[in-house]
């Protein structure tokens, strides 16, 4: 059984096409030039973009009859996998923008998805979604950016902060305060060429391919059909889709470890030491069992939350363990594994010093180490607290012990 079987065992025919052509996709040009370009501070190529929507990526989870494939969630989350064992950033990037796409697909309005959809699924328009400001990324009661109603739509002013993609995309799907209570809203906001919009690229040494940027609203015109998410709703609907993207974070950071491991292992396979090949020396043979064996892990509480993901059943908490402890495991992991190839795991010559620079930054994005232990935290009542005959339940509790 191949280590990601219990995904592709999930898949349809027509879905396990998609995770081949990924594959075959990522294993040409795309792996190295990648690679060279996290070795000159650069991001990866834009034209791997194109070339990705070119073969439907973009529109892998964008409904049928809105020009895409209606992929499951765990096929997205098998495709990001195929890339993520080349890159990390560049899985991040690129599902980030699918993400949109199957936004507008499934809750935009019609008017929306004339305008924006077909361009967001064939990589003519790319768009992000943006939460963090430089008041809060974890606190979202800390979020300024204000929508102020005008005539045919809004006038939007703040500063969103840590946007992937910012340097390149066209709209950005974003949280704003609007009205009297200033609840927060979801608004497709364009951003092309306007003055009333300025960006700057967020500096990341080891992260470029993320395409980090900070961006300025200064009395930007937004149009009234941009409206995603109203107020009261627009909060419930971003921390959906932020729980579906912990579970992808992770098995995407599984990906990457499991790649490490390989590269790892075929090289201690071959190097000699002291008469036999590395991984006859049981010292480290057990270092990198031990990695496999949280490797194993991680896969498995990745999968048991995408399952959840896709049966539409809650997922929070699950979503939280599995992000926490397969980023870990990752960072982790391929320090283990940097370290068992001796100097040459640290250098050029090998792809695991920038697996482990990108994986290191998955601890922030879609919500920090912390707040996923603060969520765990939060349903320890509920989720462990079954009393034992005669014992009373903990205080707290939420709902029934499950
Ligand atoms: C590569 C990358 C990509 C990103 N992409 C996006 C994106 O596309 N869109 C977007 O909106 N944002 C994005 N972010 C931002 C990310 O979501 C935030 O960095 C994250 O939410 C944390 O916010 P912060 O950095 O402001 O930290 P803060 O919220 O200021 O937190 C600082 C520290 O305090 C800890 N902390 C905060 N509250 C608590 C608490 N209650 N208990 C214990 N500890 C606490 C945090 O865990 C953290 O360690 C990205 C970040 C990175 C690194």
């Amino acid at each position: 059984m191949t280590f990601f079987a219990q995904y592709d065992d999930a898949l349809s025919d027509a879905e396990r096409e998609l995770v081949s052509k990924a594959r075959w996709f990522c294993e040409g040009k795309f792996s190295e030039e990648t690679r060279q370009a996290h070795l000159r501070g650069v991001p990866f190529a834009r034209e791997w973009i194109k070339s990705w929507a070119d073969e439907g990526m973009l529109g892998l989870q964008v409904k049928p009859e809105h020009g895409g494939h209606g992929a499951s969630f765990i096929c997205k989350v098998r495709v990001a996998q195929e890339v993520a064992r080349h890159s990390f950033a560049a899985a991040f990037c690129l599902n980030n923008l699918q993400g949109q796409a199957t936004r507008l697909s499934r809750a935009g309005s019609d008017e929306q998805r004339s305008h924006l959809l077909a361009g967001l699924v064939a990589g003519s328009i790319l768009a992000a979604p943006s939460m963090s400001e430089p008041s809060g990324g974890s606190d979202l009661g800390a979020l300024t950016t204000t929508a102020t109603p005008v005539s045919g739509g809004w006038l939007v002013n703040g500063v969103k902060d840590w946007v992937t993609n910012g340097t390149i995309v066209d709209w950005v799907s974003m949280l704003v305060r609007s009205g009297e209570s200033a609840e927060l809203m979801s608004l497709l906001v364009p951003c092309g060429a306007e003055s009333s919009v300025t960006r700057e690229e967020v500096p990341l040494a080891g992260g470029r391919s993320f395409r980090l940027a900070k961006m300025t609203f200064r009395d930007h015109f937004v149009p009234d059909w941009a409206l995603l998410g109203p107020a009261g709703n627009a909060v419930r609907a971003s921390m959906a889709a932020v729980n579906a993207a912990r579970v992808h974070v992770a098995a995407m950071a599984v990906a990457t470890l499991h790649s490490a491991l390989c590269e790892a292992v075929r090289y201690c396979g071959r190097r000699e030491a002291l008469g036999k090949v590395l991984l006859a020396h049981q010292g480290l043979q057990w270092e990198l069992a031990e990695v496999a064996a949280r490797l194993e892990a991680a896969n498995a509480l990745g999968f048991k939350a995408a399952q959840l993901v896709d049966r539409g059943l809650p997922a929070q908490t699950a979503a939280a363990q599995c992000k926490k402890f397969a980023v870990d495991t990752a960072i982790w992991g391929i320090d283990q594994c940097i370290r068992a190839m001796g100097a040459v795991g640290a250098s050029d010559a090998h792809r695991l010093g920038m697996h482990l620079a990108e994986v290191r930054l998955a601890a922030y994005a879609d919500g920090t180490n912390e707040m996923m232990l603060d969520r765990i935290g939060r349903g320890l009542a509920k989720d462990y607290g079954m009393p034992v005959a005669g014992e009373q339940a903990p205080t707290g509790m939420e709902g029934k012990p499950t």
